[in-house]
């Protein structure tokens, strides 16, 4: 059967009523800033040092897009007598994001938090060779890193701060112990004066 006239005209203006009263959810980019969660994977930033050169991330890495260079250097010994010690300083790293999939496997094996997520995202480039990013645009993207969420009220204090807390305490009741110590002593008393005549 044919359809009626104008009844296409008619099922369009029906739609148009029945949303045009709902709320928009079309953001209105770039005018409009979108409203990320703080977990948004956006680009990620090197806290570089916390970074050991172990090469787990680069090693990780589905698309093999995290470039590391480094070299040894010998570390002379803490006291007389000790051993040297050789580290790694790294030279070079850098994150292909023309390549990178958002996976946050580097994020997830680096065993020292020297990776995280920043919401960033607005570094398109005109040339793919700029999406590369090296070291010191990688350290500056940890500046749009968000803080890390409280901690739940219940939770148990994190080792770190409590090595920490109690090492404060320690030195604290030590500096006041000396300083007890150090103190001058009150001497003895006069006598009372006077007395039966
Ligand atoms: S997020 Fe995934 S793909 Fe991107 S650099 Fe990290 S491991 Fe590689
Ligand atoms: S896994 Fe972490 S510490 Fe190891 S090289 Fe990568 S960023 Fe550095």
């Amino acid at each position: 059967m044919a359809p009626f006239p104008g009844s296409g005209l008619a099922k369009g203006l029906a739609v148009t009523l029945r949303t045009m009263t709902k709320k928009t959810v079309t953001a209105q980019y770039p005018d409009a800033q979108p409203e990320l969660p703080p977990r948004t994977r956006g680009v990620i930033g090197l806290f570089e040092e916390n970074c050991t050169v172990c090469m787990l991330c680069a090693r990780e890495c589905p698309d093999w897009c995290i470039y590391i260079d480094s070299h040894k250097e010998t570390v002379p010994a803490a006291a007389p007598g000790g051993r040297e010690r050789s580290r790694n300083v790294l030279d070079r790293f850098a994150i292909d994001f023309s390549l990178c999939m958002y996976c946050g496997i580097c994020i997830e094996v680096c065993p020292f938090d020297a990776l995280f997520w920043s919401p960033e995202f607005e570094y398109a480039e005109t040339d793919i060779h700029e999406l590369t990013h090296e070291r010191d645009k990688l350290r500056d993207w940890m500046w749009t890193v968000p803080a890390p969420p409280a901690l739940d009220p219940g939770a148990e204090e994190p080792k770190e701060i409590a090595a920490a807390r109690k090492t404060a305490e320690k030195l604290a009741a030590a500096q006041a112990q000396a300083e007890a110590q150090a103190a001058p002593h009150p001497g003895p008393t006069d006598p009372p004066q006077g007395g039966a005549s």
